[in-house]
């Protein structure tokens, strides 16, 4: 762990984000509901309440998880993880470990995806369940995803301690950093139940989906009808979310799965902030049903779509030239490229390649543009009438902003003078031109 904890945020700045992690994120995820559906997507009317009726005000909007809550979290968690271990998939071998392992996964993840979707609708459809119970119960299950997906984090930390699966683990020697940064990269269960990609993939990226469906079958249910605004914005969702699993095995080789460990950072994120504030344009546009007109609603979707698609390919062409050992075409023509080499923890040299061309000749982390694009987006079909529904747009220019300077930080400590080539051969780092 010492060499990857070197590559994170030093200790202030860890104690720091924890303490805020810890104190504000969890009543962010209340009031930020709270606000949504019960304030009218006004922040002013919150604040108003909030002043009135002081700590004991915001005691009394914070919901207890009740059964229900807990019966639909591990309902649908027990589901997902049956789906991961179950559907059948293609072996595919994850990117070599800091330690210099290889994971192996199974990249059943738009099978997953289909299967939950599919049998959400069924239920709903054949009035077996209805979706609009999760949104009546939205606050209790946020609330016990809270307090649950803590208890689970402390489950990781003994587990880092007691019986680590990999050797990419280990401890920095200080209890906090290790429980919040993590201290094993893919901790499973079993030999075949990664631990991470439940929490990312199959319980966060598809509660994304799930949520936004929901979102839409209550406002059907309220208003007899789905706004265009709605679909516009559970459209781009989806397209986005079915994206991501129909590339969830290039997601296995990015920062999250191969570098970032399984602590309280990564999987409290996942498990807590990406059902919560991820889906909050759609859970504002519940009540808000915005009617854009054909013309505005077609010009959003498209905008959205080209977005979605040139992040994915971004990702793609990065992967396809690792993939292909830089024997690929990269914008119909052959990619330029660097030879980097670096030195794993266990001493052993190995070599990789870094593509200059394409995408990722106009800057360092240019992927990050479309991927706040797409967000912006999903958003704007809820017009300026309230700044709440923004808030995912600017928390996630913030964390991608803050990601690519970890991200430099990383590769400069792996990589040194190749990375330092690298910088001067693609200056900008997210924003061509001008960042
Ligand atoms: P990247 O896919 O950018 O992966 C970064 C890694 O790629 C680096 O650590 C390095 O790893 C390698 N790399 C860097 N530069 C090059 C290069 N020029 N050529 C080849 N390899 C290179 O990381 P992210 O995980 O940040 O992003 C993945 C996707 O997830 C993106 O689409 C992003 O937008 C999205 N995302 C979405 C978030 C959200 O909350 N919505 C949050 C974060 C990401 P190595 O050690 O292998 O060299």
């Amino acid at each position: 762990m010492a060499a990857e904890a070197k590559t994170v945020h030093s200790a202030v700045v860890t104690y720091a984000s924890m303490l805020s992690l810890l104190s504000l994120c969890p009543p962010f995820v209340i009031l930020l509901w709270y606000t949504m559906v019960h304030a009218d997507g006004s922040i002013g009317q919150t604040w108003d309440y909030l002043r009135q009726n002081g700590l004991q005000g915001f005691i009394d909007i914070w919901p207890r998880p009740t059964v229900i809550a807990w019966k639909i979290i591990f309902c649908y968690g027990a589901f997902e993880a049956a789906l991961q271990l179950l559907l059948p998939g293609k072996r595919v071998e994850g990117p070599i470990s800091p330690a210099g392992n290889r994971p192996i996964y199974k990249a059943n993840g738009l099978a997953a995806f289909a299967v939950t979707l599919i049998t959400y609708l069924g239920l709903w459809w054949y009035g077996i369940f209805n979706p609009t119970i999760v949104y009546d119960h939205l606050g209790e299950i946020f609330s016990a995803l809270i307090f649950g997906s803590f208890i689970f984090c402390i489950f990781l930390y003994l587990k880092g301690h007691l019986a680590p699966s990999s050797s990419d683990s280990g401890s920095c020697g200080n209890l906090i950093i290790d429980f919040y940064w993590g201290m094993e990269l893919y901790p499973r269960i079993g030999k075949n139940f990664d631990i991470k990609v439940f929490t990312n993939c199959r319980f966060g990226m598809m509660s994304w989906a799930v949520l936004a469906v929901t979102y839409c079958i209550k406002q059907y249910e309220l208003n007899g009808r789905v706004a265009d605004s709605m679909l516009v914005s559970t459209i781009l969702m989806l397209v986005y979310v079915t994206k991501f699993f129909w590339w969830e095995a290039g997601y296995w080789n990015t920062m999250d799965i191969a570098h970032d460990r399984a602590g309280f950072y990564i999987c409290w994120g996942c498990l807590v902030w990406v059902p919560s504030i991820y889906t909050s344009p759609g859970m504002y546009l519940v009540n808000h049903p915005v009617d854009l007109g054909t013309q505005l609603a077609i010009y959003i979707l498209v905008a959205g779509i080209l977005c979605i698609y040139i992040n994915y390919d971004c990702d793609r062409q990065r992967q396809e030239f690792r993939r292909t050992n830089g024997k690929c075409t990269v914008w119909g023509k052959s990619p330029s490229k660097i030879l980097a080499s670096y030195t794993t923890t266990s001493g052993e040299t190995k070599s990789s390649l870094l593509l200059t061309s394409g995408w990722w000749g106009l800057a360092r982390h240019f992927h990050y543009v479309p991927e706040i694009l797409s967000a912006f987006f999903w958003t704007v079909p809820a017009l300026f009438n309230h700044v709440l529904p923004y808030f995912y747009v600017v928390f996630l220019t913030i964390l991608l902003f803050d990601r690519a300077k970890r991200d430099d930080d990383r590769c400069r400590s792996k990589y040194g003078k190749y990375w330092k080539l690298y910088c001067q051969r693609v200056p900008y780092k997210i924003i061509p031109g001008i960042y």
